[in-house]
């Protein structure tokens, strides 16, 4: 697709059907909710403090979510935008959102399709205050069979499916400008929203995470919960030229996933929030569903890698809707530099090995 040419969201989905003869205009016609959605969200987002001058405030509410964290209130705005769009196209048999413990019905009498939609309606909020970058993420699968002819209510077994089965990902950055960045599965496209037009237009045709790198983000507050593999992999980046890795490394942290992602998309990078020995409860921070898996399937589209640290993310079962899991991605030949850390036996510690030793800034 030339670059010349302006091509909005629109054109390029009806391009994208005309390549896949199979894919249906239904499909076409979710994923322009979404970005429907993504762009109300940004909208209001973009009013900032000025909500609060307009009487609505968009700071803690004191609700809690049903992963125990405070509500903020446009979290609950953002997930409103993704139902009301959402709920009455017809082309869905249920939603799932990171704010709703259960899955969300189509309200009786409205027509039912044959799509599951799940998104994290406002991702990295806790950054809204300080103005850094948030967004959007959603994942589009195809619900079972049998939910769509007997047009039974969904269930949040119908939503565990491993990441292999996403027809489609995306998320939008509300950051200096507003991007939408999706896969069909056919690489990744970046759309960037015209504000003059409304339209989000393809500046990014075909995007590609570079296979090596130089830059890792991960919160080290945390490293003494990691295990062995990751704390190798991090104090080989920190050791930098004089290292086992030959080479210095920047670290990145900006503790919201999609810009971290976007970052990593751009110019390569990786991100580990693995697991850890924190909480044993929750064996990862970020979700699986609406987290993970679309984020992976975007990284992995573009040439990257998604990787729970031991296995490939795609390739996960998931056992629940709102289930948390390690995350690891982006150029490809970090992240399995990672998985073989993982897989290989530890190591030896000793006083010997500079990386382990006295003089590792995460010694333990
Ligand atoms: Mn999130
Ligand atoms: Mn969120």
């Amino acid at each position: 697709m030339p670059f010349s040419r302006r091509v909005s969201l629109t054109q390029y989905l009806i391009e994208q059907r005309r390549r896949f003869p199979g894919a249906s205009g239904d499909f076409n016609a979710l994923i322009h909710d979404a970005a429907i959605a993504c762009k109300a969200i940004g909208r209001t987002v973009a009013f900032g403090a000025l909500r609060d001058l307009l009487g609505d405030h968009p700071g803690a509410q004191g609700a809690v979510n049903v992963q125990g964290e405070v509500q903020k209130k446009l979290d609950v705005l953002s997930n409103d935008c993704f139902m009301q769009v959402a709920q009455w196209s017809g082309h869905l048999a249920g939603m799932a959102s990171e704010e709703l413990e259960l899955p969300a019905q189509i309200p009786a009498g409205q027509p039912r399709g044959k799509y599951l939609l799940v998104f994290d309606p406002l991702d990295g909020s806790s950054n809204i205050d300080v103005n850094v970058s948030v967004g959007s993420i959603f994942s589009i699968l195809r619900a079972p069979a049998e939910v769509v002819a007997s047009g039974r209510e969904v269930t949040a077994e119908d939503f565990l499916q491993p990441g292999t089965a996403q027809l489609a990902a995306g998320y939008a950055i509300y950051g200096p400008t507003t991007m939408l960045v999706l896969t069909v599965g056919d690489g990744v496209a970046g759309f960037t929203l015209d504000p003059t037009l409304g339209e989000f237009m393809l500046t990014h045709p075909r995007l590609q995470v570079p296979a090596q790198t130089q830059e890792f983000a991960i919160n080290a507050s945390n490293s003494r919960f990691w295990e062995p593999p990751v704390r190798r992999y991090v104090d080989e980046c920190l050791a930098g030229r004089t290292g086992p890795r030959g080479k210095d490394f920047n670290m990145r942290w900006i503790a919201s996933l999609v810009a971290e992602a976007h970052r990593i998309l751009m110019r390569g990078g990786v991100f580990l929030y693995p697991r850890d020995s924190k909480d044993p409860a929750k064996p990862g921070r970020l979700r699986l569903l609406y987290e993970a898996n679309p984020i992976g399937m975007i990284m992995e589209q573009a040439g990257g890698r998604a990787s729970t640290g031991r296995d490939p993310m795609l390739a996960v079962q998931p056992s629940g809707l709102h289930q948390r899991i390690g995350l690891i991605f982006g150029s490809r030949e970090e992240v399995e530099r990672i998985e073989r850390y993982h897989h290989e036996p530890a190591p030896l510690v000793s006083d010997d090995n500079p990386l382990f030793g006295t003089r590792s800034l995460f010694r333990h």
